[in-house]
Order: structure tokens, then sequence, then C-alpha cells
């Protein structure tokens, strides 16, 4: 503090190197946690693997939690629960999965910068970096970016630089007032009563904490000046502009005013159309909702937050917004679609389309982080019999039964299609062998029990099931290998009398 008040903010503007030095050295600034060095450190590591960030998250139970709720929240929907951080990291990808957890350890020190502050108002800063976040993965995903992620981290962590100019100049704040709620006209009182303004700032806090490059880009250039500046800037830097400047829409005392042109400046920087930005409204109340609970901070309840977003949608629908229904009828259908088309109609459980790309990533993520994999092939004994003698009705209503039966034996996070006409696959993923036996085994019971009255009598049904592992000291280069494997374990069940379970590689 100390160091601070000798600099007044009515004296004339100090240099911007001096500043750069006093806001880079001293102690008085946001510091980041271990976790979160050790991620930066990772990510500048070309060799890093999945492993090692599920080690490094494995140290953290409270960044663990965040990154599975994270995995599991609307912006990453998918047919499987993820239950675990392996996982959450297959889902993300490398570099996604970098940015969540580096997200999530850096939100503490955001949330956490008031104390030594002063005349910064800390509530509105906190709320609106939480809120960019949010708005960031939703307008990244909009605006078609690979990688939503890094909106998010940006949108939070953008503005750190203020909490740093508020330490290193004690007055400049209080002095600017209400300045500080007018992001654009503060950039410009920032720099002329300190040097620098604030993205400058954060990018000098974020290079001397070593963060990626294209991120300290990013934010520079979002903050770099007016909109037309702005049009010839990369996307990522356009729509890290647009997801702040939805934040602040979202906070301001005169909503419908600056909603209204917020719509406008995302038009003219991303194409965005009012529906789409309609559409993000809506979204931005549950994602900073979610944030909120996860942050364990109170950003006003969900129904306050819905509230705000029924108000903003009757602003915005105010200004001509006849086709938005119509937009959101689209999505939800193109969501419905996207479902059904990995879906097999007859069973509900995924299709082979649906097997081949689960199998595809899970392989690949267990061959390189030697983590188990099982796969399961079951084939329905006899079936023929079946269709021959009461019907291809009841046969179809017999596999139903028995697709419901495995269901009742395995994870939500396991995934179950049908391979073939009488046959079904599982992936079971961070499965070994020994697991992988006991749930086949719970499966030939289950199908043997289910049997239920099809068109007035009651079969036995059975079935057969083949089993390899990626961890049964066999080589397998491929995921067809695997495949294979299971195959022929089930052709010995086939061979062996039915009703069993054989084991690739296992003598009998
Ligand atoms: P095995 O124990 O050796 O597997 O004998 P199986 O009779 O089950 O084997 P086979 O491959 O000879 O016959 C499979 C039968 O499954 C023949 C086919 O008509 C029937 N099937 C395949 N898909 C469907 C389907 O969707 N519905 C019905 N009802 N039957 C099907
Ligand atoms: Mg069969
Ligand atoms: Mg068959």
């Amino acid at each position: 503090m100390a160091e601070g008040s000798e600099l007044r903010t009515g004296e004339p503007a100090p240099d911007r190197a001096a500043l750069k030095r006093r806001l880079v050295h001293s102690t008085n600034l946001p510091t980041l946690p271990g976790v979160a060095l050790q991620i930066v450190e990772l990510a500048r590591n070309p060799e890093v693997g999945l492993a090692e960030v599920a080690e490094v998250m494995g140290r953290d139970p409270a960044l663990a939690t965040k990154v599975l709720r994270m995995a599991n929240s609307p912006v990453y929907s998918r047919q499987r629960k993820i239950e675990n951080v392996r996982q959450a990291l297959v889902l993300f990808g490398l570099d996604g999965a970098l940015t969540v957890a580096l997200s999530f350890s850096v939100a503490t020190v955001v949330r956490d910068a008031s104390s030594g502050g002063r005349g910064l108002d800390y509530a509105h800063f906190w709320r609106r970096s939480l809120s960019s976040a949010a708005a960031g993965s939703l307008v990244g995903r909009q605006a078609g970016l690979q990688r939503a992620e890094d909106l998010f981290l940006a949108g939070l962590i953008q503005d750190i630089g203020m909490a740093a100019l508020d330490r290193a100049l004690p007055e400049l704040y209080g002095e600017l007032g209400d300045v500080q709620y007018d992001h654009r006209a503060l950039l410009a009182a920032e720099a002329a009563v300190a040097g620098a303004n604030h993205g400058e700032a954060t990018a000098w806090m974020l290079e001397h904490w070593g963060f990626p490059e294209h991120l300290v880009a990013m934010i520079q250039a979002s903050h770099g000046g007016d909109v037309q500046a702005l049009e010839g800037a990369p996307v990522e830097a356009r729509a890290l502009f647009v997801a702040a400047d939805l934040a602040d829409a979202w906070w301001s005392p005169d909503r419908q005013g600056a909603l209204a042109g917020c719509a406008e400046r995302a038009d003219r920087l991303l194409e965005f159309g009012q529906e789409a930005l309609l559409a993000l409204v809506e979204q931005l109340a549950e994602e900073i909702h979610l944030l909120s609970q996860l942050m364990e901070t109170d950003l006003g309840d969900a129904a306050f937050l819905a509230a705000m977003a029924d108000e903003a949608r009757e602003l915005l629908m105010l200004r001509n917004l006849r086709n938005i229904r119509r937009a959101d009828d689209l999505e939800e259908r193109t969501r419905e679609l996207e479902e059904e088309a990995q879906t097999d109609p007859l069973t509900g459980v995924g299709n082979r389309g649906r097997f081949d790309e689960v199998l595809a990533s899970e392989f690949e993520a267990a061959r390189a982080q030697k983590w188990p994999l099982s796969l399961v092939l079951i084939d329905l004994d006899h079936f023929k019999r079946v269709n021959d003698e009461l019907g291809h009705q009841a046969g179809d209503q017999v596999l139903c039964q028995v697709a419901q039966a495995i269901r009742s034996c395995i994870r939500e996070s396991d995934c179950l299609a049908r391979y073939g006409g009488e046959e079904f696959g599982i992936v079971l993923p961070g499965t070994p062998l020994e697991g992988a036996v006991q749930v086949c085994e719970r499966i030939l019971e289950a199908v043997r029990s289910a049997s239920r009255p099809v068109a007035g009598r009651t079969l036995r049904v059975t079935v057969s099931i083949g089993l390899a592992a990626l961890d049964a000291g066999t080589d397998m280069a491929s995921q067809e290998d695997l495949v294979a494997a299971a195959d022929k374990a089930l052709y010995a069940a086939k061979r062996g009398g039915r009703d069993r379970l054989e084991v690739f590689g296992l003598d009998r």
C-alpha cells in the first residue's frame, strides 16, 4: 500500500515501463495458486499428455469437481454422463482440459482479488468477470470457434488488470467514479490518468504468469479500441469483445438500451442475427447460475436470473424479433436429429455408428494413457428359432427385453449399442478385465431371468458373450484388433455350448 500511495492520480501520467514494473513486481498483487502455475507449465510443454493433467487435477479435489460439473453442463451435454476426471479430459481434449482447469484455478484469484483494493467496485468487477466467462463460451460456440473454452478463460481473466491497477494506484478508481461502470469510457480514462488501460495491465500480468500467447493477444485486441477498429481483428478477439459487451448489458441499469446496442455490435462484428443473440441471452441466465454455484458465490438466485432473462427477452422481442420461436425449434430439432442419428430405433440403445465413434475415441485415449478398456460383444442364442416359431414381431420384443436387461447391468458412462441384427456391443472405458468379467456374468444372469411372456409363451432367452480387454497382456494395435478379439471369444462361447462368457486370451 505504501508503494501505491506515492502515486497520486492528479499527477502527470507515469511512464508505462515504470507502471508495468510496478504492477508485475509488486508483492501486493493477486498471485496464482500452485495448481494454476502447474497447469500453465503443462500447457507450455508440447510433450504433455492427458495423464499428467489428470494427475495435477487429482491433487485438487475442488478443482476436479468443478471440471466435472462443467463437463456435464448444458454447453457440453452429451448422451453419456461424465463421471470422472478421466472421462472429462477425453471430452474436452488436451487443450480444452488445460483451459478449463486453468479457468477454475484462476477464478478464485479473480473472486478473491478484492482484499487490499480500494476504489474499485469489486462486487461489480467479479460479477462482470463471471458473466463474461459465461457469455464467452456461449458466444464462442455460436461464432463456431473450435475452442469455446478459450473464450471462457479469457472472459474470466480479461479484467484482472483492473485489480492490479487498483492496488498499484489506490486512488485511481475512486477518482474515476462512475466511469468504472462504462467499460469503453473506462479504457480511455485509465489511459489518460494512469498511462495504461486495464487491458494492457491484464496482458502484462498474464505474460508474467506465462499464460499462452494467443490468449494474451486476444485480450489485448479486444480492449484495443472502438468497434470499427475491432472489425479487422481476429474472430476470437471480436467474440471476446461481444461476450464482455453482453455481460455489461446484462448488469446495466439501462438494460434495454444496452442490449439494443449490444445486438447491433454483435451483428456487425460476428454477423449474429438478432435470433442468435436472443437465444444467447436466454442461455446466459442458466450459465451464470451454474457458474455462480460452482464458484460458491451469490450473483442473484436462479429465480432472479431467470427473471432477468425474461426481461431481456421481452426487450429484444420489442425490437421486432418474430422468428425467435422458429430459431429455438430449429435448434432443438437439430439436437434431436443428431441424437436420433446415433440411436437404434428398435431398442433405443446406441447404433453401430455411435459404437464405432465411442470405441475410436476411447481406444485412442486408453492406448495413449495406458488406461484399461474392455469391449464386450453379445449375441442372442438360437434367435432364429424365436423368429421362426413366434414371428418377427415377437423376435423384436425379445430384442428390446434383452437390451433393457443389459442396460440394467452397466453404468451410464458405459456405451451400449446394437452392433448388428441380434448382436450388441458394450464399450467399458476405464474398466479392466476382472471388472468386465463381473459385468458380463451379471448380464448372463439378467438375460436369463428377464424372460417375460412373449406372444403368450415364456421363452428361455440366453446370450453368448465374448470379452476382450486392452490390459489382457495382448498386443492390440487398433480398435479393429480389439473387436476381432472379442468376436473370437464370442465364437468360442457359441462353440462351447452358448449361454456363457469367453474371454479373449484366457485359456479355459
Ligand atoms: P446363434 O446362437 O448361433 O447365434 O444362433 P442364431 O439363430 O441366433 O443365429 P443366426 O445368425 O443364424 O440368426 C440370427 C437371426 O436373428 C436371424 C435374423 O433374422 C434375426 N434377426 C436379426 N435382426 C433381427 C431383428 O431386428 N428382429 C428380429 N425379429 N430378428 C432379427
Ligand atoms: Mg445369435
Ligand atoms: Mg448373430
